[in-house]
């Protein structure tokens, strides 16, 4: 983890936030590239959830929604962690902290920073939900709260897209939006954040369809991440038992991903039930039904609900591309980023800067750039700037030579396999496009 961090602050992939002023806990800003590798791998999800299907249609809902919202969800009431305090170093644990020795609250309970005994409090129970008030006047009635999941703004809308898009059950509505969580004990980088982007999509099916649907996202979501390049061998499945399963669930599976941390989710396939349209009915006295064509019946939909986070997606992406390998005696530090997510596509360089090199190099440049993102580099010998790409994941470097000048060809190396080919001038784009592509 170490070495990632490190990598992800030199290159530019994420930056702490506010780092000037000592940082803002467990909130992450992205950098050059890191705005690049996550544009990628949101744009590749909402390709293939939204645009490349008839049954789904994308949304985007605002942050900020009418606080009976959170209540009807349940968040208000059952959107909590165990919190407990240390009298003595004054630091603050979730009461299920696999470090705390003991049982908090009795003289047995010992706090694992100061190593104290008896110091901790009984657990009580701390909304997660970020509260703030709209318009000028701060009291209890113009309390709003941060949105903690994106899945309400797509519930409330559900009847709204059904008509305007003209769909028929079964269908899904997806987004991609932010969410915040005040997570008592954050961390393990852009892991766990207070802030961070969630794609969800919710596929809203017939009861009784609910668990074949399910079926289906299931298997569908896995061979999303394996068609990402993700190692199969550091995937798996997680299903709730019955004392995980989310006040709303009925069946949940995560996805896994072997952290360097260990196993941890990263995304979520839920059967939400009715649970969310029935309460959402019941609060705001609008029908959120359906009729069903089979019969005269009107129906609430049942939910099964895809949820992903980008941050832990994208850490999932560097942890899985990160490889150091020896290459002529010295270590080579290489993101093996997918070509269609990486943030450069290629690098281009002249070899020297003369004889012609430098004012070509610049013209392929030119070309390139109106395609994808290149970058230019003339600084340094030639294995450096290599080296400078193979950690930000490029996976082609275009070297302009002498022959270059004189038969307008390039050598185009790859970040992989070091393999070099000799390329015409006026084929590059082509011959790039089509390994970028996937
Ligand atoms: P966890 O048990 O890790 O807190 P969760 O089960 O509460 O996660 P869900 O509510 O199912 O998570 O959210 C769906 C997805 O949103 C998660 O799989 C994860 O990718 C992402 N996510 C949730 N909370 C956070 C967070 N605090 N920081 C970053 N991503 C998060």
């Amino acid at each position: 983890m170490d070495k990632l961090v490190s990598l992800a602050k030199r290159r530019g992939f994420v930056f702490q936030s506010s780092e000037i002023y000592g940082g803002l806990g467990s909130v992450w800003d992205y950098g050059p590239l890191g705005v690049e590798l996550k544009k990628n791998l949101t744009e590749r999800w909402w390709r293939s959830m939204v645009r490349e299907r008839d049954d789904i249609e994308g949304i985007e809902s605002a942050i900020l929604m009418h606080p009976r919202v959170w209540e009807a969800s349940q968040h208000v009431s059952q959107f909590t962690d165990p919190l407990v305090d240390c009298r003595q170093c004054k630091n603050r644990f979730r009461a299920d902290d696999e470090r705390i020795k003991g049982t908090p609250g009795e003289a047995t309970g010992q706090c694992p920073v100061c190593g104290n005994k008896g110091t901790l409090t009984e657990p009580r129970m701390f909304n997660l939900m970020f509260k703030t008030f709209m318009g000028p006047v701060e009291d209890e009635a113009a309390q709003i709260f941060l949105r903690p999941e994106t899945a309400q703004g797509t519930y409330v809308n559900f009847l709204n897209v059904m008509q305007a898009a003209r769909q028929k059950m079964p269908f899904g509505i997806a987004q991609i939006g932010k969410a915040f969580r005040n997570e008592i004990t954050p961390g393990n980088f852009i892991f766990r954040t207070r802030e961070f982007e969630q794609m969800e999509m919710q596929f809203f099916v017939k009861p009784g369809d609910d668990e074949e649907w399910f079926e289906y996202w299931h298997e569908r979501r896995m061979q999303w991440h394996k068609d990402l390049g993700i190692n199969p061998d550091k995937l798996r499945y997680h299903a709730h038992g019955p004392d995980e399963l989310a006040h709303y669930a009925k069946r949940a599976e995560d996805i896994q991903y072997e952290f360097p941390f260990g196993w941890q989710e990263y995304e979520g396939i839920h059967n939400r039930t009715d649970f969310d349209l029935s309460r959402h009915q019941e609060y705001s006295g609008k029908k959120l039904q359906v009729a069903d064509p089979g019969s005269s019946e009107r129906y609430v939909p049942y939910v099964v609900e895809t949820a992903l986070g980008v941050g832990r997606l994208f850490l999932v992406v560097l942890a899985d591309a990160y490889r150091e390998e020896e290459v002529e005696g010295q270590v080579r530090v290489v993101l093996g980023l997918h070509p269609s997510i990486a943030p450069i596509k290629a690098g281009v360089f002249p070899l020297v800067k003369k004889d012609g090199m430098p004012e070509l190099a610049r013209t392929i440049h030119a070309d390139l750039k109106t395609r994808f993102p290149v970058f230019y580099d003339d600084g340094g010998s030639i294995g450096r700037r290599y080296r400078r790409q193979d950690e930000a994941g490029t996976p082609f470097g275009v070297t302009i030579d002498g022959e270059t000048v004189a038969e307008h060809t390039v050598t185009v190396r790859h970040r992989d396999t070091l393999q070099q080919d000799r390329i015409a001038m006026d084929q590059l784009a082509t011959y790039l496009t089509e390994r970028i592509a996937g």
